[in-house]
């Protein structure tokens, strides 16, 4: 850009380290390293300053799914600067393109779930939730029932609401989380933790801890459950089948809110338009992001069941961000979802990419570091182990074996991301076969480099 690409890569990257905090990511090591920069990005390659053409497999962070490039989201963002840059939905006031997009949603999301809550990412929408789930509880007469049972190394997002639903221990760790009433349960990651069960019998006992949890707490305490339909930012946990049936017959018995977290999983990425439809549930709120705009404007939201905001609209919900319903970003996201339903974008995930992604990710498998892969739709991980058979862990600290992994993927132009010892993918959706096999021979360089 002419603000700063014309300056050495050098330069930019001490710039950057003496004025810019990165999210997750070690001051000193930038300091010492400088981060890549990245100029511009067509389809699925990135450029960076120094010219190298990079493979994107996380479509940025699991958002770009219709890839980069696509004029019609910029010419559209222009349009509505120009005509109503900024207007809030707040005390009674609304604008065409939220109104748009609110109904746009509600016709491709399940049909009892009609009614949009916009927010401006992922972590304030969880936050929303939060809220929302614990209003509607005490509307109903039942204060009592406020705790929120999640799942130990999910990613809700990184504010204080979301990051306390999140399971992550390095994030409880710093800043005082998670805050009261969230209590959190065990994964259903069966290859890490399953030892000698079966798949089928660990994921029902996975789910089941959910039950005990409700009647060790009592059933008069706990207002809802939060999952990702397939856990993303963990490491790509694909639960055994019989994980999601038993905690959905949970959820109905104890009434429980069942809350889907659609972040990553939304507008695609499993193959279906929501997660929810790939797992077979029906979830009371379902969390909106990332993939709702391809990440071209910021942009979230709550879509929640007729049930649920009949209660809530019964009142004033005292909740709201300056940027809910932001028309920009809202004329963005509904011109992503033409694209994606004009262009038959799952139609080619279905038809084309996933088959592809299916063989290659899946040809890894006999790798002497690889000690499973695992894919569903679009989303896929590698588990790295220096013993197969025994799904051993290696010596050296949990995540080194990732880390290098990925620098050997960053030099090999291919973007993957490592979750300790996981490595995950998450291409754009519009990825072509030639895109899946260039990824394939880039991952399977990094693995042969890093062994
Ligand atoms: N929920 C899930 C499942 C996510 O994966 C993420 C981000 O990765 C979030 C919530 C948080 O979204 P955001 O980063 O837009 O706040």
């Amino acid at each position: 850009s002419a603000i700063t690409n014309h300056l050495p890569t050098a330069e930019l990257q001490a710039l950057d380290a003496a004025h810019h905090m990165h999210p997750f990511t070690t001051g000193n090591e930038l300091a010492e390293r400088g981060a890549r920069v990245i100029t511009r990005a067509e389809g699925v390659y990135l450029t960076d300053s120094e010219g190298n053409e990079i493979l994107d497999g996380m479509a940025g962070l699991w958002c770009v799914n219709i890839g980069y490039g696509r004029h019609e989201l910029a010419d559209v963002a222009a349009r509505q600067m120009r005509e109503l840059p900024y207007y809030n939905t707040f005390f009674m006031t609304t604008h065409a393109p939220v109104i748009a997009l609110a109904k746009e949603i509600a016709s491709l999301a399940p049909s009892h779930l009609n009614q949009v809550f916009f927010a401006g990412s992922g972590s304030e929408a969880n936050d929303t939730n939060i809220r929302m789930v614990r209003t509607y509880w005490a509307m109903k007469g039942k204060p009592s029932k406020s705790i929120i049972i999640s799942r130990k190394n999910a990613y809700h997002g990184s504010s204080v609401g979301s990051g306390s639903l999140g399971g992550m221990t390095p994030m409880h760790e710093q800043g005082g989380l998670p805050i009261p009433d969230i209590h959190h349960i065990d994964q259903p990651y069966w290859w890490a933790e399953g030892g000698d069960a079966t798949p089928e019998d660990f994921g029902l006992a996975r789910a089941q801890d959910l039950e005990k949890a409700i009647l060790a707490m009592g059933e008069d305490r706990v207002a809802a459950f939060i999952a990702e339909p397939i856990q993303g930012a963990g490491g790509v946990i694909i639960p055994p089948a019989t994980y999601w049936p038993e905690i959905q017959r949970i959820c109905d018995k104890y009434e429980i809110l069942l809350i889907a977290d659609e972040v990553i999983c939304g507008f695609g990425r499993t193959g279906n338009w929501f997660g929810s439809e790939t797992v077979g549930i029906k979830p009371d709120i379902m969390t909106i992001a990332k993939g709702l705009s391809s990440g071209y404007q910021p942009i979230g939201g709550s879509i929640v069941s007729d049930e649920v905001a009949d209660v809530i609209n019964s009142g004033e919900f005292n909740h709201g961000y300056t940027y809910s319903g932001h028309p920009v970003a809202s004329a963005v996201a509904l011109e992503n979802l033409r694209i994606l339903q004009e262009e038959n974008v799952l139609g080619h995930v279905r038809d084309v990419a996933m088959p592809a992604l299916h063989e290659v990710w899946h040809g890894l498998n006999d790798h002497p570091l690889v000690g499973e892969t695992t894919i569903v739709g679009m989303m896929g991980s590698l588990a790295l182990t220096p013993d197969k058979d025994s799904r051993a862990k290696f010596a050296m600290d949990a995540g080194t074996a990732g880390y290098m992994t990925r620098e050997r993927c960053f030099a090999n132009n291919l973007i993957m991301r490592h979750v300790y010892d996981r490595m995950v993918i998450s291409p754009p959706l519009v990825i072509t076969p030639e895109e899946i096999t260039t990824l394939g021979k880039r991952a399977r360089q990094a693995l042969d480099e890093a062994y």
